[in-house]
């Protein structure tokens, strides 16, 4: 029997998540690229062409940029190495004292342990209202991830870097989350598993992330991933998953605990579930991409793009930094027209989860069903359009054999 505290808290929780759902459409996030300088030499990297040239916005720049920003919810960092960047507190509080961000997610190579752990102090510090979720990028156990990053040693260097962030984990509670992204690509999808296991075990982590290689990467063979492993890596990507979800809201009474856990995995079972139907078979999204509503990339440059996968809609240096004549640009209400017409769709993991939030089919129906469906990776049934033809096909003309893997993904 639960305790009228119990109930009183778990229907609380219930409230706050209903009345989070219906979200107007507005700015809420936005992706920016706060230098072109990177120590890396990443394989996987789609950004390479950008890297290591010159014009990043200026301190000044990105102060009159705010100014004329909106208040929205969450800043994703990106780059380049953002440590590289020595005035990146300065940029962070900016955006906290002009645009009140509440969500800051703070990606890093490691190649800079020292860097990341006294910016993360201080972002907290200065910035009361923030979260941060400090990512290591971790592509493998060290020799893969050494290969594939393009720098000797980088393993052991993040190893150092996340325990060196271990007296800020305990220091700061649930206001900093410290995570890995791993990026899931030829050379290590075999690996993917052995490396969630090792951080698992060392709890040195609140979350551990899983993205689909994704644009034009340097090293193009990377994308070639066969699809019937990726079904199999899901599978044991939820199980990681629920074991981070487990850890991460222990302390919460049994049915808030039980909603939390539900709505983590199943958001993230969703996006992989749909990462996996746009990479085996093209499908497309259950819902509408917001990408230029709802967020917004800007590059180091000042250049701005509904998302990442998209052409340039121009340069805000030549709106004088003014951010709103930019977003009440006609250049920017047709990129949306545009984008709601071509209905087009990748794996971008930022913009699923951001249309995600803006849609109450999305959060109500698949999220809910992504986690009741969470064991069901190996049984082929979604996305069933293919998986229907490849079985019939299969019957049709025994031997059995396994799916043909993807050409390419098709983002
Ligand atoms: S993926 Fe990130 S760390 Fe790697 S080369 Fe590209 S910008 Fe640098
Ligand atoms: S679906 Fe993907 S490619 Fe299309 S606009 Fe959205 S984020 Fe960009």
């Amino acid at each position: 029997m639960m305790s009228a505290k119990a109930t009183k808290s778990t229907a609380a929780e219930l409230y706050r998540f209903l009345a989070s759902l219906k979200r107007e459409e507005r700015l809420y996030e936005v992706i920016f690229f706060v230098t072109s300088v990177c120590n890396a030499k990443c394989r996987t990297c789609f950004y390479w062409k950008e890297l290591n040239r010159s014009g990043d916005l200026s301190l000044d720049e990105i102060k009159t940029l705010t100014r004329t920003m909106p208040s929205f919810h969450h800043l994703i960092l990106s780059g380049g190495e953002p440590t590289l960047r020595r005035d990146l507190p300065e940029i962070v509080r900016l955006f906290s004292v002009n645009n009140h961000i509440r969500f800051l997610n703070f990606p890093t190579n490691g190649l800079k342990p020292i860097i990341a752990r006294d910016f993360t102090r201080r972002m907290l510090v200065e910035n009361p209202q923030l979260t941060i979720s400090l990512n290591f990028s971790v592509d493998g156990l060290a020799q893969t991830h050494d290969r594939i990053r393009g720098v000797p040693g980088n393993f052991h260097r993040i190893e150092r870097a996340i325990e060196m962030v271990q007296p800020l984990r305990r220091e700061w509670g649930k206001r900093l989350w410290v995570g890995i992204n791993t990026t899931i690509c030829r050379e290590n999808y075999r690996e993917v598993v052995p490396l969630a296991h090792y951080f698992l075990e060392r709890e040195l982590l609140d979350g551990h992330y899983f993205q689909i290689i994704r644009g034009d990467p340097l090293d193009p063979g990377l994308k070639k991933i066969p699809g019937s492993h990726l079904r199999e890596l899901y599978s044991d990507i939820v199980r990681i998953q629920e074991a981070y979800a487990a850890r991460a809201f222990q302390d919460d009474d049994p049915r808030a605990r039980w909603l939390k856990r539900m709505i983590y995995v199943g958001t993230l079972n969703f996006h992989h579930r749909i990462q996996f139907a746009n990479y085996t078979c093209g499908a497309s999204w259950p819902m509408p991409c917001t990408a230029g509503q709802t967020s917004i990339v800007i590059d180091y440059n000042g250049d701005v793009r509904a998302c990442e996968l998209r052409g340039s809609l121009g340069n805000l240096r030549d709106y004088d930094l003014d951010f709103r004549a930019f977003w009440q640009s006609v250049v920017r209400a047709r990129e949306v027209e545009q984008i709601e017409r071509d209905r087009c769709f990748c794996t971008h993991v930022c913009f699923i989860h951001d249309s995600m939030r803006f849609s109450l089919r999305a959060q109500l129906l698949e999220v809910p069903k992504s986690y009741m469906m969470r064991h069901a990776w190996q049984r082929p049934r979604w996305p069933s359009p293919l998986a229907r033809r490849q079985r019939s096909a299969r019957s049709r003309h025994a031997p059995l054999s396994a799916p043909a893997p993807p050409t390419s993904p098709s983002e």
